[in-house]
């Protein structure tokens, strides 16, 4: 059985298509299946982060109790929020932005170990995940404080760009777990965990779920997504990557992750056209502006959601070739889709192609 969701109204031209949840998760059942006694799945689903949250639990332990468990996963996502959200004045983050150079600002011990495995993807690849990357983002207005009127998108000047550029700098952030803090040694760095935290969110939901004794599930959050076990089905999880097209929803590929984490990275979701050219809201450190390749959607699959959801974005900078090749150097199971003058095309790691549904 294959769902294909409904087209999207894409707004043309010089506007941004609204942000959507990347919800690439459909899960299937294979079509020759013989249907299985099939127990509903509990759906757990809401808002959180400017996008939602799905939880799939299949044959939850008898002593589960869902309302509970909902306040739980509620309360999980909201300290997530207050914690690491560049769009609450109030948040962990915003106060760290804000806080003076060479200093140590204290922060949680949640927040330190995200900025912890931040700077690590950010060595790993050599820059190209840069979580400093926040004032780049608001000047290109992706960030919290982006114009949503719809007027057209201003095009900054290279002199906007290179002065603003100066202030990214992953390697000016320091970390420390015990006790956690941060220390800023230029004033105006701004972090933004927009490329990270959303798969950290992942990573602690199904350990909550865990804790509760369900070894069977698939947590999703705008389109970050980690499964374990069976389906309701008792067969294992089956996900469809999307296709990376504008405007309309449809299967790129169906994979099964196994015990794994799978995060997408696009262009084709965020961004607004200018004169023909797209301008997304994955931005390129070394260059200052939107990646401008034709690699449009990366996926990665590890057993960490925050580690995948960062890689994802990574591959995205890197593009189609110094992506595939990081890929291949670290053994990741990706898969890269690529723009070309006949269409799309694939580049699957062999690790990947070992996870594509039959
Ligand atoms: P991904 O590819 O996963 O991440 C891209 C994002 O990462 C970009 O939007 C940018 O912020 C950042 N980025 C871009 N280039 C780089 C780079 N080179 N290196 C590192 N990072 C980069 N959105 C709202 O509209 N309203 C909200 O209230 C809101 N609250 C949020 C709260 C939290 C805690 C978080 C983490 C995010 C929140 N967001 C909110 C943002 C939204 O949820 C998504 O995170 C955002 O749109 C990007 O997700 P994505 O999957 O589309 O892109």
């Amino acid at each position: 059985m294959k769902t294909t969701l409904p087209p999207r109204s894409a707004i043309a031209g010089r506007q941004r298509l609204a942000e959507v949840a990347l919800s690439i998760l459909i899960v299937l059942t294979p079509a020759c299946s013989k249907p299985q006694p099939d127990l509903p799945p509990t759906t757990l689903d809401g808002p959180t982060m400017g996008t939602s949250y799905t939880i799939k639990i299949a044959r939850p332990p008898a002593e589960l109790d869902r309302k509970s468990l909902e306040a739980e996963v509620q309360a999980e996502l909201d300290k997530i929020d207050s914690l690491m959200s560049t769009y609450r004045a109030d948040s962990e983050l915003s106060r760290l932005n804000r806080c003076k150079a060479n200093e140590w600002f204290p922060v949680s011990p949640e927040t330190a170990a995200v900025i912890e495995e931040a700077l690590a993807i950010g060595r790993l690849t050599d820059g190209a995940f840069d979580i400093t990357v926040g004032p780049l983002v608001n000047l290109w207005n992706f960030g919290h404080d982006r114009d949503e009127s719809g007027e057209s998108a201003k095009i900054p000047s290279p002199d906007e760009i290179e002065r603003v550029k100066s202030r990214v700098d992953f390697r000016q952030v320091e970390v420390r777990t015990s006790p956690p803090a941060v220390r800023k040694l230029r004033e105006d760095l701004a972090i933004d965990l927009s490329g990270i935290a959303k798969g950290y969110a992942v990573d602690c939901l199904a350990e909550l779920l865990e804790r509760h004794g369900v070894e069977n599930y698939m947590v999703e959050v705008g389109g970050e997504l980690r499964v374990r076990g069976t389906s309701h089905e008792a067969r294992p999880w089956r996900i469809a990557v999307e296709a990376p097209t504008v405007g309309v929803r449809a299967i790129q590929t169906v994979v099964e992750p196994g015990d794994r984490a799978m995060a997408t990275s696009g262009d084709y979701r965020n961004f607004f056209q200018e004169d023909g050219r797209r301008y997304s809201h994955i931005i390129d450190p070394r260059s200052g502006r939107p990646v401008a390749h034709r690699l449009v959607s990366a996926t990665v699959l590890d057993p960490s959601c925050a580690r995948a959801d960062a890689l994802a974005t990574a591959l995205m900078v890197l593009g189609p070739e110094k992506g595939y090749e990081l890929a291949l150097e670290e053994e990741l199971p990706v898969l890269l889709i690529v723009d070309d003058d006949d269409g799309q095309v694939e580049k699957a790691t062999p690790a990947f192609r070992k996870v594509v549904a039959e």
